[in-house]
């Protein structure tokens, strides 16, 4: 089994509608994993079931014992992060301020502090609208930890691309470069980065480019909206053949993305020419792959 991670530096290049391409034209050959968790929205063009959900645990949060509590105020004067509040002689920990350092548990008098296992998320293993399976999650709203979470989502896909015998787990990754796309790309046989050309679209691509460089990973690069800035396509695909990285397809810009998304559509499902260069892509995609 292959693992294929999408990636884009930056947000608004298409990566989400080329991935969810991608899993309809292997819809009978993979698993897909959606690790863009702090944006998921795979979910949108592929109706997944929600047939199986886990909690996913990350970090702690204090919590405070009114019963015990002797109100002397030392957790709340101790706390750098002033995740204490007292309301009406009430005291109580702000789950979102709260770093979970574990402080003021071991200066509370009276034990009235205990630290518990914090709630991050929720990961899913759906079947599709496209009768594949895919693995997604989301994240609750301010928690962090999304690299973990990224993590998990991957070590549930791998497994079940195992189980149903799949040749390739196709994982749409997370955008920018920090901690959850390094989770996105950790293990990845192939890379495909999708860039639009803006001068954010290059700094980042560059990022992105270091970024797998430092795990070896082989890579192809399809620019989208290629013809809105000839200049700057011109830099890009100079840059990523400096860099050894195939040049896999250029889109011009077109509306139908949006139009595609608007109606909840693939953009294979809804553009018949759209369609031709995205089977190319694909079909490129699997020569180099299969022989790595
Ligand atoms: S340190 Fe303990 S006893 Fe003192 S206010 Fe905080 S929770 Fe209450
Ligand atoms: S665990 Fe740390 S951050 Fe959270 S309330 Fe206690 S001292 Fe403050």
């Amino acid at each position: 089994m292959k693992e294929i991670v999408v990636i884009s530096g930056k947000g608004g290049t298409g990566k989400t509608s080329i991935t969810a391409s991608f899993a309809q034209l292997a819809a009978k050959e993979s698993v897909i994993a959606d690790c863009d968790v702090d944006a998921a929205d795979m979910h949108l063009l592929l109706k997944p079931d929600f047939a199986s959900e886990e909690a996913f645990y990350s970090g702690q949060l204090a919590h405070i014992d009114m019963e015990k509590c002797t109100r002397c105020f030392k957790c709340k004067k101790a706390c750098r992060f002033n995740a204490i509040h007292v309301d009406d002689g009430v005291f109580s920990v702000d789950e979102i301020d709260c770093e979970g350092c574990g402080y003021c548990e071991k200066i509370c008098p009276v034990q009235a502090i205990t630290m518990y296992d914090a709630l991050s998320g929720k990961t899913y293993i759906s079947s599709t609208r496209l009768k594949n399976t895919l693995v997604h999650a989301e994240l609750e709203i301010a928690a962090e930890n999304s690299g973990k979470l990224v993590t998990r989502v991957k070590t549930l896909a791998r497994k079940k691309a195992k189980e149903e015998e799949k040749e390739y787990l196709l994982i749409d990754g997370t955008p920018g470069i920090g901690c959850p796309v390094t989770a996105s790309v950790t293990g990845a046989h192939y890379v495909v980065i999708v860039t639009e050309p803006s001068m954010s679209g290059l700094h980042d691509l560059k990022r992105a480019i270091e970024l797998i460089g430092h795990f070896s990973i082989p890579a192809g690069l399809i620019i989208n909206k290629s013809d809105l800035n000839e200049e700057i396509t011109g830099e890009i695909k100079t840059y990523a053949e400096e860099q050894g990285i195939e040049l896999l397809s250029m889109i011009p810009y077109n509306e139908n993305f949006v139009k595609a998304l608007v109606q909840a559509k693939t953009i294979v499902e809804y553009d018949p020419v759209l369609k031709e260069t995205v089977v190319d892509t694909w079909n490129a995609v699997k020569k180099n792959i299969d022989g790595i």
